[in-house]
């Protein structure tokens, strides 16, 4: 089985709108009341963990009969908060995620809720949602009939725009392509990546203007005195910039993905931790606002739904110094040096040795010809 998630806006009519801040609110309330008591039941048995595996922990019912207006909203939303937070507990056993926050106002507004005997369905462009009944929405693209609806996530961004998500499952059992044709990516801070025939992504010039732009009114921002009007205004221009941007790249990236995923039946990637990296190099937010995850993301699935295959090598492989012509690798490559030159007389663009290096190893590891 494979998920696929489909977006879409969202167009509530005002008593929606009401219900549906209701219901973040109450996501948020059990949210936090479940966190609170899990706290106190880890503090109170913090030195037995016997007896603290056999504490039960609280559930969304129990809250039901102290706060009878949670019954007024899904009730899957909130069963999924409980889900959601235990999630979080468990990524903080296993190291990989911090103790869980309190969400406040502020948090995302954003709710879970799953498809039980045909409480979800769509139709001429509404979809009906648990409580909700009927809601308008923009369903730009169809869902094919094979995949089935599993659950869906219900978002107001900060400047007030809904969308719903819905998560897809389906039978898929491509038939391997046999691979014929190889491209390796090189990632690249500035044009998201060079490849091995000598092409670089470019982000479209609007979305290089629109990122100035971002730079400007925040400039703008950071003068205006926190809290007053003109701030609250400026804070509004900013986070539709950013909204707007965010859906700029990611159409790119889809084009870009698309576009690979039709040309070559392989494409090979360094397998960047991106996170470990903005922290080693230093390189702060623009890291992951350049969407190499999302990217590599985009094009894993594209690929996969055609047979075809994304190859993934690990990160300290010497990519950049080696000599993709006879196979020498340098002690040393600073960062200004825009052209590789080798001994053995081979000369080119440092990305495009490099993505022809990652594109070698990738076949060399899983034994393409
Ligand atoms: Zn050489």
């Amino acid at each position: 089985m494979v998920n696929k998630a489909y977006q879409f806006r969202l167009y509530p009519t005002k008593e929606q709108e009401q219900l549906l801040a209701k219901t973040f609110g109450c996501v948020r309330f059990v949210y936090n009341k479940m966190l609170e008591e899990r706290i106190q039941i880890y503090e109170k048995f913090k030195d037995d963990k016997e007896a603290l595996k056999k504490q039960t922990f609280p559930t969304p019912a129990k809250y039901k009969k102290e706060f009878p207006w949670l019954k007024e909203v899904d009730s899957l939303a909130l069963a999924n908060a409980q889900l959601n937070l235990q999630k979080a507990f468990q990524n903080v056993f296993s190291g990989r995620a911090g103790f869980p926050k309190f969400k406040n106002r502020k948090a995302k507004q954003s709710y879970t809720t799953n498809v039980v005997n045909g409480n979800i369905q769509l139709s001429d462009g509404y979809i009906k949602l648990p409580k909700l009944k009927w809601v308008k929405f923009k369903q730009h693209r169809e869902i094919p009939a094979h995949h089935i609806i599993k659950a869906c996530t219900i978002t107001k961004t900060k400047t007030g725009k809904y969308y719903v998500s819905i998560l897809t499952e389906y039978e898929h059992q491509p038939v391997s392509k046999e691979i014929q044709t190889v491209v390796g990516l090189d990632f690249s801070m500035n044009t998201l990546y060079v490849d091995s025939e000598g092409k670089r992504a470019n982000y479209p010039r609007f979305y290089r203007q629109a990122l100035e732009k971002l730079a400007k009114e925040q400039r703008i921002l950071s003068r205006r005195k926190k809290g007053s009007n003109r701030w609250h205004k400026q804070r509004l221009k900013v986070a539709k910039l950013h909204e707007k941007i965010a859906n700029q790249r990611k159409d790119f990236l889809h084009k870009e993905s698309h576009q690979l995923a039709k040309l070559y039946d392989c494409v090979v990637i360094e397998d960047l931790n991106m996170k470990g990296m903005s922290q080693v190099l230093n390189f702060g937010k623009s890291v992951h606002d350049n969407g190499w995850g999302m990217f590599t993301t985009f094009l894993q699935y594209k690929l996969e739904e055609q047979g075809k295959k994304l190859i993934k090598i690990d990160k300290w492989f010497p990519s950049s110094k080696t000599c993709s012509c006879c196979g020498q690798v340098k002690e040393s490559l600073s960062l200004s040096e825009r052209t590789f030159r080798c001994e053995c007389g081979f000369e080119s663009d440092r990305d495009v040795n490099a993505a022809i290096n990652i594109k070698h190893e990738g076949m060399k590891r899983f034994a393409i010809a």
